[in-house]
């Protein structure tokens, strides 16, 4: 079976196509530009996984194009969406291109997929509820809510715009599916606060994607600096990739909204997390030779990973 990956370069997206190769599925990835595409082949290093250039999400034929090549593709997880909280123009930075993005890769394997019969779109816990004004302390949330911002109190900042852009993305898709009728069955996963290592390491450490960064943003606090008060619920990215596979692969997800939650987060309890280990750290530290200790370094702009290690093994595994 081959599937295609929309944003196959985001965060998510690695862990769901690594995920989607180790099980034996061929990918075809679509990203918005070659060096991008030549950078995530590269570091996937896997024959079944291919790339597509798909510039724009709110171009309407940008999927068709890259799915005319591929009749082999029967399923398409469609990841790629802004999760960009400080841009210029929310409505055409972050709001249009969500939804248009949906709409437009929806019709594309209308017109040029007919043999695609599973499509996952990955929403967010956000189409449930929201923040301040838009969350309800009293009342327990499923899948049956939705966020009751509107269209026009999206833009009024980028964080509602991201609460909008994602509840009207998936409002689209489900109306397209309503209007349309067409030939596939569609899964839509909503994961809250997505935590956890990277697939495959990255080039470039200075910002994480905006999830990871708000660990890295703990790591970064001075000795006197306050801790923030902020907090919410987490899954780890690894059961986020597999949620994607089980959407499809699975008959009892269709026209489900599949809600992803572990455990609470807050700032307080990362830093209470990165002080205990850094203990451990300390007695590593002097046990490592200077290669050793370099090649760590290496790693420390992905502080989940070396977490993830130092509770795993009690000791840093270098590879
Ligand atoms: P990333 O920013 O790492 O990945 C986003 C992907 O979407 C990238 O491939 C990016 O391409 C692409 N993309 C963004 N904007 C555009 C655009 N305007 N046109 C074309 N492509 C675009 O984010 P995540 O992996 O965290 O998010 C993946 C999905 O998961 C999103 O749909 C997000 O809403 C959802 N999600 C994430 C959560 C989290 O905590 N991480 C929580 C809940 C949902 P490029 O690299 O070129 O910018």
């Amino acid at each position: 079976t081959s599937v295609f990956v929309s944003g196959a370069n985001g965060y998510v997206a690695q862990h769901v196509v690594k995920q989607l190769l180790a099980k034996g599925y061929s990918v075809v990835g679509s990203v918005r530009s070659v060096a991008k595409g030549d950078q995530l082949k590269a570091t996937i290093n896997n024959d079944k996984f291919t790339y597509e250039i798909v510039p724009s999400l709110t171009d309407k034929e940008a999927f068709g194009e890259a799915l005319k090549k591929h009749p082999e593709v029967t399923v398409f997880l469609h990841t790629a969406s802004p999760v960009n909280f400080s841009p210029e123009d929310i409505e055409n930075d972050t709001i249009k291109p969500a939804i248009e993005g949906t709409v437009n890769a929806l019709n594309a394997i209308k017109e040029h997929g007919p043999q695609i019969k599973r499509v996952v779109i990955t929403s967010s816990g956000v189409t449930m509820w929201g923040f301040g004004p838009y969350f309800d302390e009293s009342k327990v949330y499923n899948e049956d809510d939705w966020n009751p911002i509107t269209y026009e109190e999206g833009l009024s900042n980028a964080w509602f715009g991201y609460f909008a852009s994602k509840k009207y993305a998936e409002l689209a898709a489900n109306d397209f599916v309503a209007k349309e009728k067409p030939n596939f069955d569609l899964s839509i996963v909503h994961p809250t606060f997505v935590f956890g290592p990277q697939a495959y390491g990255i080039q470039d450490k200075s910002s994480l994607n905006h999830s990871s960064e708000l660990i890295n943003s703990v790591v970064k606090l001075g000795k006197d600096d306050k801790i923030p008060e902020e907090g919410s619920v987490f899954i780890d990215v690894r059961d986020v990739a597999r949620a994607h596979l089980v959407a499809f692969e699975s008959d009892a997800a269709i026209g489900q909204r599949l809600l992803l939650g572990a455990e609470d987060w807050t700032k307080d309890l990362i830093a209470d997390i990165i002080n205990r280990q850094s203990s451990k750290l300390k007695r590593l530290f002097t046990s490592m030779t200077t290669q050793e200790l370099e090649k760590f370094l290496g790693l420390i702009s992905n502080p989940l990973k070396i977490l993830s290690m130092i509770s795993l093994n009690n000791s840093i595994m270098l590879k």
